[in-house]
Order: C-alpha cells, then sequence, then structure tokens
C-alpha cells in the first residue's frame, strides 16, 4: 500500500497506479483537465442540445437521474434553465431516506418545476439482493446503483426520451478501473466502477426470478441506438466539481446534514440523502484501507481547496471512527445480527494492508 504523493490516495484502490513522480490517476486527470478547452467543450453540447430541441420530441427532451443531492440539482438547473429543454427527473427511490434528502429532494422539484417520476423498486428483492451483495462481496449499494443506473435508462426507452444526461464520469475523475480520456457518452455506465462486470442475472437464485428484476436490467446497446437514445456525462463538457455544485444550489433550498458530517465523514453535505450507503463506503476501508474521510480530502486537493499536509492530518483523525450512525437500521432491513455484521465485515478485511497491534488493527503503512 503506497500513497499517492499530490494526494492521499492509496493505491489500493481498484485501477489505481502512481507514476514515476507518485501521482495517482486522479491527479493526473487533474493535469488533463487544466488543458482542456472547457468553452469549445460546452459548444459540443450545445449542438447536442440543439439537434433535440429541432426534433421536437412529444414527452420529454431528456432525463436527468436526480437525489435531491447537489449535483443532481446543478445537473437538471442546467439542463431545464440554462437550455430551456423538457426535463423529466427520475429518482430512484432511497428505502431509508433521511430528513434532509425528503427536503431536499421536495425544495429541488419545486425550485426547478419540472416533472418528477419516483421509481420505488419491490422491497423484498431489494433487501434480498442487496444482503447477498453484502455477504457475498462486501457491497451492499451494488443493488441501487444496479437499479438507478438501468431503471432511468429503461425510462427513457419507454418514453422516447432521447437524452440522458449523468453528472460525472467517476473513473475520469477519480481515478479507478477504467482508464483514458474523458469520453461524452455514458451507454456504457452499467460497466463503471460501482458495477464491474456484474450484472443483476448474477444475483439470481431461487429465490429471486428475472421477472423481479426488470428495473435492474440494463437494456441491450443496440436497442438504445436504434430507439436513438443518448447518453452523456455533463462532466465532459463543464468542468465538474462537487463543492461548486453545492455553493449552486445551497442558495436554492439545498440544506446538508444540520447534525453536522457523519462519523469519519468530513463534508456534511456529501450522499446524506439515505441511510444504507455509508457502511458500504466503509467497507472499503476494510478491504483497501481507506474511506470518506480519504475520498472527500482527495476532492478538495484535486481542486485546489486543500493541502495535502492538511488532508493527512483530517483522514488520520477521522478514518477510525465508525459508521454507526444508522447502524441498527442497516441491521434491520437486512435482517442480520451485529454479530454476523462484523463477522462478515472481518471476512473483507485485507490482511496485506492491515496488522493486529494488541487487539486494535492499523494499517501496515499509515498515511504519513
Ligand atoms: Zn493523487
Amino acid at each position: 500500500m503506497k500513497y499517492c504523493t499530490n494526494c492521499v490516495m492509496p493505491n489500493t484502490k481498484p485501477g489505481v497506479w502512481l507514476d514515476e513522480r507518485g501521482f495517482c490517476n486522479a491527479c493526473r486527470t487533474k493535469e488533463v483537465k487544466a488543458k482542456i478547452d472547457w468553452d469549445q467543450r460546452f459548444k459540443d453540447l450545445e449542438l447536442i442540445v440543439e439537434d433535440i430541441k429541432k426534433a421536437n420530441h412529444p414527452f420529454y427532451d431528456c432525463i436527468v437521474a436526480v437525489s435531491g443531492g447537489k449535483d443532481s440539482w446543478y445537473q437538471a438547473a442546467i439542463l431545464a434553465e440554462h437550455f430551456g429543454l423538457k426535463v423529466l427527473c427520475v429518482t430512484l427511490g432511497a428505502h431509508l431516506p433521511t430528513t434532509e434528502g425528503i427536503e431536499n429532494l421536495n425544495n429541488m422539484i419545486n425550485d426547478l418545476n419540472v416533472d418528477h417520476m419516483k421509481i420505488t423498486i419491490k422491497p423484498s428483492t431489494f433487501r434480498k439482493i442487496r444482503k447477498k451483495c453484502f455477504l457475498r462481496q462486501g457491497e451492499p449499494n451494488w443493488a441501487e446503483h444496479s437499479a438507478m443506473f438501468s431503471s432511468v435508462v429503461n425510462t427513457a426507452l419507454v418514453y422516447e426520451v432521447p437524452l440522458v444526461v449523468w453528472g460525472e464520469d467517476i473513473a475520469f475523475e477519480f481515478g479507478g478501473l477504467q482508464h483514458g480520456d474523458s469520453k461524452p457518452s455514458a451507454l456504457g455506465i452499467d460497466k463503471n466502477d460501482l458495477l464491474k462486470e456484474k450484472t443483476i442475472l448474477d444475483w439470481l437464485d431461487d429465490d429471486i426470478s428475472e421477472r423481479d428484476v426488470f428495473f435492474y436490467k440494463y437494456p441491450d446497446y443496440r436497442k438504445l441506438k436504434d430507439a436513438g437514445v443518448q447518453s452523456i456525462y455533463l462532466g465532459h463538457f463543464v468542468k465538474w466539481y462537487g463543492r461548486k455544485n453545492y455553493d449552486f444550489v445551497k442558495e436554492r433550498g439545498f440544506t446538508g446534514r444540520r447534525a453536522g458530517p457523519l462519523p469519519g465523514n468530513y463534508l456534511n453535505y456529501d450522499n446524506i440523502d439515505e441511510k444504507l450507503c455509508e457502511i458500504n463506503i466503509w467497507l472499503k476501508y476494510m478491504k483497501f484501507g481507506f474511506w470518506r474521510a480519504t475520498d472527500q480530502t482527495c476532492y478538495d486537493i484535486w481542486n485546489d481547496q486543500l493541502s495535502r499536509e492538511e488532508a493527512v492530518k483530517i483522514v488520520n483523525g477521522l478514518q477510525d471512527q465508525l459508521p454507526l450512525n444508522d447502524f441498527e437500521d442497516f441491521l434491520e432491513f437486512h435482517d442480520l445480527s451485529e454479530a454476523e455484521f462484523w463477522k462478515t465485515a472481518e471476512s473483507f478485511r485485507n490482511l496485506d494492508i492491515w496488522k493486529k497491534c494488541g487487539e486494535k488493527w492499523v494499517l501496515k503503512n499509515p498515511l504519513k
């Protein structure tokens, strides 16, 4: 386990490699982003929008997947207000939403004054898939990531909407398995780092049938092309920075977590709309030796808001906190006992990077 010399990302993150300077993928992306002609990129987006406007689509011009978070609110505002497209906002409903999450989503729809569709996937199937994803790969949120990408794109097909707009390409912005330059098309989003090579069919068993999982099944690429559905990353055309999006939406009714950052977090506005994702993120600590504090401080380093030295202090001060805020809800939702939870979590501990020091587990190579 080695750390980037420019930010605090370790090379244990899947797909990350450090170059001769010790820079990670995202730090190299920062250099690429600095050289991009963003005015030209924005003009490229204007051309896509013009074509869509000319075609006079019967229902909607574009779909934006929204959670009520800062990024999706910003995306929908650009499409609906700046470009004047007829936007349909689509939400994959959170099964355990937070108070702030519910408020933010309501405020967002009122603020943007757009049509909004909420898809709620069948709870019993969702629980079963999440539990399997937790037990087998320590990644329960695979289930909603799969359902979110697939349900939104399926909605575009059913309602004949020509454009689906996502935020940033996570592999390009944050470094990950899919190398390469920023690309406009998000059609392959079902193969991104959140889903990897798995599809919903990998989770079917006697207890879940294919008829239960329509919203988790990503449409065939050929079908999408034939129907004229384009899917793009807004982050390819507009220089992406979450904190800037936060500043934009907080003036319009978005609220961060009122009780302050969650355990292990340094920001109070990141992924605050539902209660099931923190443990998913924390499991990265067992597998790869980093989680929220690293992700969040890196993001500020990449955008020149924080020094590496400050980040080291923040990460070392936060990362051993446990994600216990919604722990009881997590256990109840998956019908797990506390003992089962910890046994499973421990089974994902990566012994290449962790060692026992007395009673306490510590990283063999701590961040310095
Ligand atoms: Zn880096």
